[in-house]
């Protein structure tokens, strides 16, 4: 079973040399707790939870799974005790407000928590990680009653929140939601339906759980826009934060399924449960998607988490298991054959697995500096800057959570290929990612959904290009003053130019057929998704190359010259090797609507 180690010393590359954090907090009016001291105390803490309680239960609790009977849950072997010292720790509230007992911490802190528990045990993440989610939607959108109630021991960890809007028949359309809300004389409402998939619906870690449904008002239009948000409690609570009795929401099943098997996927039945609206009727789905966004970023996070964990497992058996000879000659003349990783189509394997995790978590905490941003202008009451960085965060949350989703399976799979047939095998742990990681680009929305997200609403209607073109003219400033340079620097800021022109044009041309062909935006998305994913990792790479430059040749940085010398080494290998994927995905979104539509749909088979 491979170790996990989280990477600290890639984490504070990122943090104090390409992102310069420090600089970024000092900027937040909400940031003066975030010292260095501070920030390296949270790296160390969750670093040894993650190491020491998490990782040892990542197996085990996929062997085991969890138990159903009787409408109860029970979890593997150690959750609970885990779960324990995961809220003793006070992990949970790290980046909610001081006014409900959190730490008050930026976003991002808890978004680098969130890596190395998710690459510790996805599953395990699987239970605070929603509650994260329910949170910010009560923080955003509850009264300050509801605030009160919920908010404090969903912040200590000592309830668990879910989200609820998938049912039987509807995960993508939630225009079809059938789950039913009616007025009580109290103020209040009384939820009806049954709600499936619902990740940490039922367990026994916490006292309560606190659902946030999506359901229809009686008399509401039909769709999307007669759609009400609702918190319903698993126990009602008492003002003064005591369980009362059980609420009418009670759990018929949980899932037999492929991956993250310690985190129950539950079907949850509302039998006239009572609930209370959050935000104004038949709002739902605009407050929801706070709760969307930020759940999607915490799965762009699984696809690093699974690239990393994999990485680490495959780089330790290709340097312990030996086969055959390299092809440059004997590596090892005392030994019976040369290691694996001495093979080109290893390392290759390998330096992909590196890049995708190094390059997506430079654009995953890129991403949280803009979370940061927006969440204190939340707390500043400052409109613009809120709905600025808001966009901005709307644009990367598709990339992120499309592309490093699909990239993470990618690098799972090939951690297993590394093991040859012993990653096959349960007990190496290197299967157990892949089936785990195949989940992330199913939900939170589908990769084909992000994708239409991206292209569609972001890009073209929302935005006409705007936001690809405000990326873009970052990539064209950080590659200018390198243009003339000569090396691989030189080179990567060239092609980060050639990329970013190409990124508008291929828009512009997308645009400009779109209103031709009404099919050629849905035909077009994916591609256009991964042309995007790639030309931003390319950028986020040129980034860290041309730091870890830096601070090679002046001596000054914090990692030894080895480190950087590795950080080029992966940026070359990735615009050598990765990079030009994006041309098949250029010349794919281009590509005429009419291959894909012409067939009718009775000519797909013939039995
Ligand atoms: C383990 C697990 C945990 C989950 N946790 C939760 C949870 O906590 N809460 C919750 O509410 N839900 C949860 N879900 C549900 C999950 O979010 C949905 O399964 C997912 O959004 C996809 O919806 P669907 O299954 O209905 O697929 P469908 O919507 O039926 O989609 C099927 C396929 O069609 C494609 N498709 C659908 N519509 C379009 C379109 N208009 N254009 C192009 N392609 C389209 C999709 O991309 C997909 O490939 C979970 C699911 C699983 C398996």
């Amino acid at each position: 079973m491979p170790t996990y180690k989280a990477p600290l010393r890639d984490m504070r590359f990122l943090i104090n040399e390409v992102l310069d954090y420090p600089a970024h907090y000092a900027r937040l009016s909400s940031g003066g707790e975030a010292t260095p001291d501070m920030v390296e105390a949270i790296l160390a803490g969750a670093a040894t939870l993650c190491e020491e309680v998490l990782a040892p239960l990542n197996l085990s609790g996929d062997r085991e799974g969890c138990h159903f009977k009787d409408g109860e849950v029970t979890t593997p072997a150690g959750f609970r005790d885990a779960y324990q010292k995961f809220v003793e720790g006070g992990w949970q509230g790290l980046s909610f407000p001081t006014k409900y007992g959190g730490h008050g911490l930026p976003t991002s802190m808890s978004v680098f928590k969130t890596e190395m528990m998710g690459a510790a045990n996805w599953s395990f993440n699987m239970y605070p990680g929603l509650s994260l989610g329910c949170i910010n939607t009560l923080l955003k959108y509850g009264t300050e009653a509801q605030k009160s109630l919920y908010l404090p021991a969903l912040v200590s960890g000592e309830w668990t929140g879910t989200m609820c809007l998938t049912e039987a028949q509807c995960g993508t359309d939630l225009g079809q939601v059938t789950t039913r809300a009616e007025p009580r004389p109290d103020g209040s409402y009384a939820i009806t339906g049954t709600k499936m998939f619902i990740s940490a619906g039922e367990h026994d870690l916490a006292a309560n759980i606190v659902h946030i449904v999506l359901a229809r008002l009686s008399g509401a239009p039909a769709g999307t826009r007669g759609l009400s948000l609702f918190v319903v409690p698993k126990f009602f609570a008492n003002e003064e934060g005591s369980l009362g009795r059980r609420n009418s929401v009670s759990c018929g099943a949980i899932e037999h399924k492929m991956g993250i098997r310690a985190s129950p996927t539950a079907v949850l039945n509302f039998d006239t449960a009572v609930g209370q609206l959050i935000f104004e009727p038949n709002k739902g789905l605009e407050a929801m998607f706070t709760f969307m966004n930020t759940a999607r970023l915490g799965i762009a996070l699984q696809g690093i988490a699974h690239a990393e964990a994999s990485f680490q497992g495959a780089l330790a058996y290709a340097r312990e298991r030996r086969s055959m000879r390299a092809l440059s000659g004997k590596k090892e003349p005392d030994s019976v054959a040369d290691a694996l990783i001495w093979h080109a189509d290893v390392r290759r394997m390998l330096l992909t697995q590196k890049a995708i995790a190094e390059g997506g978590r430079a654009m995953i905490y890129a991403a949280a500096q803009t979370a940061d941003i927006m969440f204190n202008a939340v707390l500043d009451e400052d409109r613009a800057t809120q709905v600025e960085y808001d966009n901005l965060l709307g644009f990367y949350t598709p990339i992120l959570k499309g592309f490093l989703t699909e990239l993470g399976l990618e690098a799972a799979n090939l951690g297993m290929q590394v093991f040859g047939g012993h990653g096959y095998i349960h007990e190496h742990g290197m299967e157990q990612m892949v089936r785990d990681a195949r989940i992330a680009t199913l939900y939170e929305g589908t990769t084909g959904i992000q994708a239409l997200d991206l292209l569609g609403r972001k890009v073209l209607i929302g935005t006409r290009g705007k936001c690809v073109r405000d990326f873009t003219r970052l990539m064209l400033r950080f590659a200018r003053p390198h243009l003339l340079a000569g090396g691989c620097l030189g080179a990567m800021a060239r092609s980060t130019v050639k990329r970013a022109i190409e990124w508008n044009l291929l828009t512009l041309r997308i645009m400009s057929r779109a209103g031709r062909d009404r099919d050629l935006v849905g035909s077009a998305s994916v591609d256009y998704l991964m042309y995007s994913g790639y030309v931003m990792m390319g950028y986020f790479w040129a980034l860290q190359a041309d730091k870890a430059y830096k601070y090679l040749s002046s001596g000054q940085g914090a990692e030894s010259a080895a480190f950087y010398c590795a950080k080029i080494q992966t940026a070359e290998f990735y615009f050598d090797r990765l990079l030009p994927r994006a041309d098949g995905h250029r010349r794919g979104a281009l590509a005429p609507a009419r291959s894909l539509m012409q067939m009718d749909n009775a000519s797909f088979a013939f039995p």
